[in-house]
């Protein structure tokens, strides 16, 4: 069976093929600016040189995935003849509140479901809800399958969960902890549990998804029980423009002095903040580090600030499971930041952690990168929430 992955955000959308009997990717591709001047679809077929790209007006991601269904299908770069060789469709969904644990055929009453969670996640959910719609109108035959951000997380105890504010908010409208990336760390859970030849339900394990949103999660016996971020992404670790956690009284202290309303201060915590905020640089680390190098002094703030509290994290995990195992870092800066990890690995070793600093010098390739005297042993993972995302729709469509 072969089987469409899709990922949609607000203005854009992200798509590759697999064809799920050797889980190979046959194309992927990205369509950009939905709903703006500008849109354009890049579309890369395996095996083949170069990339199609292909510039349209798209007004809405109806008419993005008329233009991805028309790339699959092209008799150059295409790699279908017709749609119904796509088995499934799978869509990555952000929140699920607490209605599912694992990811679902999509049918009318899960498609209400998505709708009554808008409210607990107004920037991603209606995106992915567009996406979803827009599939099933032009693939009325085709089943879909939801994946979910906060899936993997619906295992967390209540301790874990539950916000310290009057309990009737979390009765009355869901106030709690969710956590995101679940697609991520479990994937990446697994793998590390695969590489060392364990299996995962002997092993505590802190998986350190560190990109431009950036989340940790602390994983025993193979299940999310502590997660950093919260109701919804902007708790937990500092991002690229999301500040993380923060004293709750801050909000109201800029909002008075900067005579902001209360809306404005979210929009600066959650797009003005983090290691952009710090540094006044970027939110990108690569820009971060050459600033450094030219010795700007905000930028080495900001990358230190932001490990202090992965460090701060992994510690707070190490004594709620009363040890770790392993602890892996996925995504673009965990998978790629040599410097990254070497700080945030540095002067553990009391706790078992030692970092081998030349098997650390690698990016994007799974290794064990701990040294052969580390009780805990450290992962780099590429994550690859796509191929977790077909494997679930192949789970629940063909029954494997
Ligand atoms: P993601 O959100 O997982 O795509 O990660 C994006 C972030 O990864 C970017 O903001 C970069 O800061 C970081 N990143 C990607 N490649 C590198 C690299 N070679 N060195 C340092 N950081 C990187």
């Amino acid at each position: 069976m072969k089987a469409l992955v899709i990922n949609c955000g607000s203005s854009s959308l992200k798509y590759q093929v697999l064809d799920m009997t050797n889980e190979s990717v046959l194309a992927k591709g990205l369509v950009e600016r939905i709903g703006i001047d500008g849109s354009i679809i890049t579309h890369e077929k395996t095996g083949q040189d170069g990339k199609f790209t292909h510039s349209a007006p798209m007004a809405s991601h109806k008419e993005a995935i008329e233009h991805v269904i028309r790339a699959l299908l092209d008799g150059g770069h295409g790699v279908v003849a017709s749609m119904d060789e796509i088995g499934a469709v799978g869509h990555r969904v952000v929140h699920a509140g607490e209605k599912y644990a694992s990811s679902i055929l999509i049918t009318d009453a899960v498609m209400q479901v998505l709708e009554d969670c808008v409210d607990l996640a107004p920037l991603h959910n209606p995106p992915n809800i567009l996406g979803i719609n827009a599939c099933r109108e032009l693939m009325p035959k085709t089943p879909m399958v939801a994946v979910f951000d906060t899936a993997f997380h619906q295992t967390m105890p209540p301790e874990a969960y539950t916000y310290a504010l009057p309990y009737a908010y979390y009765e009355k409208y869901g106030v709690r902890r969710y956590g995101f990336h679940g697609t991520s760390h479990k994937y990446v859970a697994e793998r590390a549990a695969d590489m060392l030849g364990v299996n995962i339900d002997d092993l505590k394990i802190i998986t350190c998804h560190l990109g431009n949103g950036a989340s940790v999660t602390a994983i025993k016996r193979g299940k999310s029980i502590d997660t950093s971020m919260g109701l919804t992404p902007l708790e937990g670790l500092v991002m690229g423009t999301r500040s993380g956690d923060l004293d709750p009284s801050i909000l109201s202290y800029i909002s008075e002095k900067e005579n902001l309303p209360l809306h404005k201060v979210m929009d600066v915590l959650n797009k003005e903040s983090g290691v952009l905020g710090i540094s006044g640089v970027s939110s990108d680390f690569r820009d971060l580090e050459t600033a450094v190098e030219e010795g700007n002094e905000r930028a080495a703030l900001a990358i230190k600030v932001f490990a202090h509290k992965v460090r701060f994290y992994i510690g707070a995990y190490i004594a709620i499971m009363n040890g770790v195992d392993a602890i892996v870092f996925p995504a673009g800066l965990g998978e790629n930041s040599i410097n990254m990890r070497d700080i945030i690995c540095a002067e553990m070793g009391s706790l078992g952690i030692k970092l081998d600093l030349v098997k650390n010098k690698v990016r994007g390739k799974e290794t064990i990168i701990s040294r052969d005297d580390s009780k805990v042993a450290i992962l780099l993972i590429p994550t690859n929430e796509e191929l977790m995302i077909a494997r679930d729709t192949y789970k629940i469509v063909a029954g494997k």
